[in-house]
């Protein structure tokens, strides 16, 4: 028996039963999907803003983000109170495009049909819609209520296609897993991360991708020998992508073995296609991280030879050689302190 594909549907504070039986149809109707509508969960304060009345939606993806297990397809969340988002004055939904969660705010909306195409859309985005021009399309950016009706309910038939390619994959194949690491990296959850990306290496374990990645995870985790490990296995699959050499002379450098790490960031450098922004990442790593300001200095004066023009960069240089000739007074004049005759 195939296992049923759950989407969860997670009031945020008090909703309407009518409004939730309305998003599980939804669901069920445009996603094939199993609609499980589970207990409401209070908004925090840290997502109110009380000066404007408002709720911030990023953090409610972030809660809805903690809820998410595997075998749940997608969480969305809905709530009646007013949502505001990174710029936007207001939201009638949030989604990020590979989290799985999405929230959607009926605080704005005045018939079913709307909260449909709301539902619809920030669903769309986690199956991997952006934000698309065509026509009357569900997926158009809308900023106003008057625009949410003049929009189709459905997807135009490059949305529909892109949806139903996401919507078929298994949640536990590999490239799902990859991504879901990768969710679970940029909000933080590091351990989990490791979690995510260590099953997905072991579903496709041939994927320099996937080594590496989990290597960055391990490392964030400070796990440095389980993610020495894993760059290597990345070298070894893939001896020509650079990323796995940058990670791994990364380590080394933080080691204090800086010949062997000098070695593998040449390797990364010889492998990089862009050999110019290769440069400038190495100047900037070596000046922010390792304090290094004559490799960094090196780095970057390559990267304005290439043909770099990034005024930070220049900035950076202009800093690099006023502390360089700072460096160099401070020791020439240590240099005549001492050889001053005592009388
Ligand atoms: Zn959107
Ligand atoms: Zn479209």
């Amino acid at each position: 028996m195939a296992v049923p594909r759950v989407v969860q549907i997670t009031p945020l504070g008090p909703v309407s039963y009518a409004t939730l039986v309305a998003a599980a149809l939804t669901v069920r109707q445009r996603f094939g999907c199993q609609p499980v509508v589970v207990a409401p969960l209070p908004i925090p304060a840290a997502a109110r803003h009380d000066e404007r009345g408002q709720v911030d939606a990023d953090i409610l993806l972030e809660i809805l983000f903690d809820r998410l297990t595997a075998d749940i397809v997608r969480i969305i969340g809905v709530t009646t109170e007013d949502t505001f988002a990174d710029g936007r004055n207001f939201v009638f939904g949030y989604a990020h495009m590979r989290d799985r969660v999405a929230v959607v705010s009926a605080a704005r909306l005045r018939d079913p049909s709307q909260l449909e195409k709301a539902v619809v859309h920030e669903l769309g985005h986690t199956f991997h819609a952006p934000h698309c021009s065509d026509g009357r399309c569900v997926m158009r950016q809308v900023e106003h209520l008057w625009q949410l009706d003049d929009l189709d309910s459905d997807f135009c038939r490059v949305c529909s296609l892109r949806v139903a390619a996401v919507a078929a994959r298994s949640i536990d194949s590999a490239e799902s897993l990859f991504e879901l690491a990768g969710s679970y990296m940029r909000r933080r959850r590091h351990a989990k991360a490791v979690g995510a990306y260590r099953a997905a290496c072991e579903r496709e374990p041939e994927n320099p991708h996937y080594a590496n990645d989990l290597g960055v995870a391990l490392l964030a985790c400070g796990e440095r020998l389980g993610a020495t490990r894993a760059f290597r296995r990345a070298i070894d699959l893939a001896p020509t992508f650079p990323h796995a050499y940058y990670n791994l002379g990364i380590i080394f450098r933080e080691r204090g073995e800086v010949v062997t790490a000098d070695s593998l960031f040449a390797a990364a450098l010889e492998r990089d296609g862009d050999s110019r922004s290769a440069h400038r990442y190495l100047g900037i790593l070596h000046q922010d991280y390792f304090q290094d300001s004559p490799r960094a200095r090196a780095y970057l004066e390559r990267y304005v030879a290439l043909g770099g023009t990034d005024v930070e960069v220049r900035r950076r240089l202009r800093i690099l050689t006023r502390r360089g000739m700072d460096e160099l007074s401070t020791s020439s004049r240590r240099l005549i302190e001492s050889t001053t005759p005592v009388y």
